[in-house]
This record gives C-alpha cells, structure tokens and sequence, in this order.
C-alpha cells in the first residue's frame, strides 16, 4: 500500500461536480484517507481563462505509479475531459504530487510534481491534509512551504466538507 496525495483542480463549469466525480470515481482505485478544503484560485500560466477550483486528496492504494497515473487520465476521460491546448481551460486535472517518499523522473511522469512548490493552490491544500510532510525533495513541511507561498499568491477557501459522503 502506498500513500498517494493528488491534486485535482477544474475552471470549467460545472467546476464543483466535477471535482467531487473525480473524488468519487478515485474510490475504486484505492481508499480516499483525506479530502482537502475546496480552493479558488486566478489561473496560473496562461491567464486568460476563467478562475480554477482546487483541492487535494490522499489516497492510500495498491497502484504502481505509471499505471495509477493511467488509472487518473482515466478518471479524468469519464468525468468529462475534453483534449485542449496545455495550460488552457480544463473541465478537471488530475495530478499526482507525491507517492510516499518516491523521486522519479520519467518521460511521461515526475514525482514529486516538478511545479508544485510555485503552486500556492497545490500546496495550500496538501497541507491542511498533511501539514507535516515533508516532501522527499524539500527541507520544510508542507505546512512551512505553504506559509511562504500565500505571502505571494492569493487564494480563497470556499468550502470544507465539499464531498458528498
Ligand atoms: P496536464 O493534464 O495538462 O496537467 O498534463 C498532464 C501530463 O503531464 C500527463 O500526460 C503526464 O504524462 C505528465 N505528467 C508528468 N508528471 C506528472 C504528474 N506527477 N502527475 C500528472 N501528470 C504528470
């Protein structure tokens, strides 16, 4: 068993259901431990599109990194993902950020997620559900990195328990 935390986000509407479709749809692929606070943030890279919602979960499952990577394009295929240009709208993203204590660089997949430090809205998140991890490739906690980050990026908390049970 592995511990798994994944970011999830969407700017596309109905952008709430379907980040709680992916939350549900990740039950059959290992046991969600935690679910984060749902985030808003301003659109990262290309700003010109319209505002994200973000959040994280931690997932305890048996895949193996690549094919859980699948497993979540999967996810994101069925929940209703459309092919567009990269860093443009998306109706949901799905990202592994880190995998236990797991560094790897493949062509197709990096953990610990090579961007997730800049990332306020990924890191705010992950650490309210694992303030006091640290990340294999850092020093600091989760809780630490994302004090700093917030001093720069802004984000606001919309909603705790956003997941149906
Ligand atoms: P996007 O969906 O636009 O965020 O891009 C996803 C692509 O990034 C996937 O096709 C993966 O091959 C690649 N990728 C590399 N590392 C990761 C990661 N840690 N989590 C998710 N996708 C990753």
């Amino acid at each position: 068993m592995s511990t798994v935390y994944i970011a999830l986000g969407s700017n596309l509407e109905p952008r709430r259901q379907y980040m709680q479709q992916a939350v549900l749809h990740m039950q059959q692929i290992g046991k969600v431990l935690n679910v984060a606070p749902l985030y808003e943030s301003e659109p990262y890279g290309f700003t010109e599109q319209p505002r994200f919602l973000n959040s994280a979960v931690c997932l305890e499952t048996d895949w193996q990194p690549l094919p859980l990577l699948n497993q979540l394009k999967q996810i994101e295929t069925t929940v209703g993902r459309i092919t567009r240009q990269r860093w443009g709208p998306r109706e949901i993203d799905l990202d592994i950020i880190f995998y236990d204590d797991l560094v790897l660089q493949t062509e197709h997949l990096t953990i610990p997620h090579p961007d997730y430090r800049n990332r306020c809205f990924v890191l705010q998140p992950l650490a309210d559900i694992a303030p006091e991890f640290i990340p294999p490739d850092a020093t600091q906690s989760l809780q630490e990195l994302a004090r700093k980050c917030r001093k720069t990026n802004h984000l606001t908390r919309i909603q705790s328990n956003w997941v149906a049970a």
